[in-house]
């Protein structure tokens, strides 16, 4: 620990998306939030992403169950963002009233066959909607009825990319453009969202799967625009994720990955615990551990900073091709 510990009023989060159950990644990714809060004398916290309605709010009911059952506890009933919509509204209506948000009627189709400004980070949106005049608005909009348009964000003249120092990446930049805050449905965007409720919930130290890392300097440039706390006020850690043995993201395909999956190998939730824990350096192979023995040990400059590939052993798989 490196003096923080007297931090009383901080927090850090799990953000879990209800997509389904948690895997071997997601849970991996949760241990690590809840040993970087607990051990810098953070409360821990959780919020449910499940703006987006498509998926199973169900699920979210499991997550909750699994991270309980590897031992993980939380302070406070979870948040739903589903139920911080006017806080969400309120943050665009903010952003309006200064003269930073512009409607967009480009479709996906639209922004692929637009030439791209120079300079531009690949699939960065190429401002076609920015600054319509009031008569090409109408008719952009028309063109795309019934179907409503989204809200972008007009990033100010000569705003510079945010760069922050990440606590397992170190110094991180990152190309903006006019990202999206509010879909054509009607869906708040997850950056968004985001920003608004960390801050609404005091979050001052995310850690999430690396995955996200790029998304990052967008959340700080709508930090600064909203007057929300940013770093270095907000510390980053963004985490290597869980490989699947063919090296790409784990997934469904790669085997037993969940919790209720491993569990019908035999393989129970403080089984888990200890593979995850053995991921990170934290214990030796088949050493039985608890959450509280790990935060002992967790010292969060020694993470590995390599993706932990996991092998279903029960899953055959070709041999080395022989000739
Ligand atoms: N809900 C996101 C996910 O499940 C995580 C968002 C975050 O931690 O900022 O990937």
């Amino acid at each position: 620990m490196d003096g923080d510990g007297a931090r009383a009023a901080g927090a850090g989060r799990y953000a879990p998306s209800p997509s389904g159950d948690l895997h071997l990644g997601n849970l991996r990714t949760a241990l690590l939030a809840w040993m970087f809060a607990r051990s810098s004398g953070r409360r821990f916290l959780m919020r449910i992403e499940d703006l987006d309605r498509a998926r199973d709010a169900g699920s979210a009911e499991r997550q909750l169950a699994d991270l309980a059952a590897l031992g993980l506890d939380w302070d406070g009933p979870p948040v739903r963002q589903t139920e911080r919509s006017a806080a969400h509204e309120a943050a665009i209506a903010r952003l309006a009233d200064a003269g930073l948000v512009y409607e967009c009627s480009c479709t996906r189709r639209d922004i692929l066959a637009a030439p791209s400004a120079p300079h531009a980070p690949p699939g960065a949106y190429p401002g076609t909607c920015r600054d319509l005049d009031p008569a090409a608005r109408a008719a952009a909009r028309d063109r795309i009825a019934p179907r409503l348009p989204a809200l972008r964000l007009r990033v100010p003249e000569g705003t510079r990319a945010p760069a922050f120092t990440d606590r397992v990446l170190g110094a991180q930049h990152g190309d903006i453009d006019d990202l999206v805050l509010r879909r054509g449905d009607g869906t708040v965007a997850y950056n968004l969202a985001v920003v608004v409720d960390d801050a609404a919930m005091g979050v001052d130290q995310v850690v999430r799967g690396d995955d996200l890392a790029p998304s990052t300097p967008r959340q700080i440039l709508l930090q600064r625009l909203l007057g929300l706390p940013s770093p270095p006020d907000v510390e980053y850690a963004h985490v290597p994720l869980v490989l699947g043995p063919e090296g790409a993201r784990l997934a469904k395909r790669d085997g037993a990955v969940t919790l209720a999956e491993l569990r019908e190998r035999g393989i129970g939730p403080v089984a888990v615990l200890g593979r995850l824990a053995a991921s990170l350096g934290l214990a030796s192979p088949g050493e039985p551990v608890t959450p509280a023995r790990l935060l002992e040990r967790f010292d969060p400059d020694a993470l590995p900073r390599e993706p932990w590939t996991w092998t279903d052993p029960a899953v055959e798989r070709p041999g080395p091709a022989t000739s």
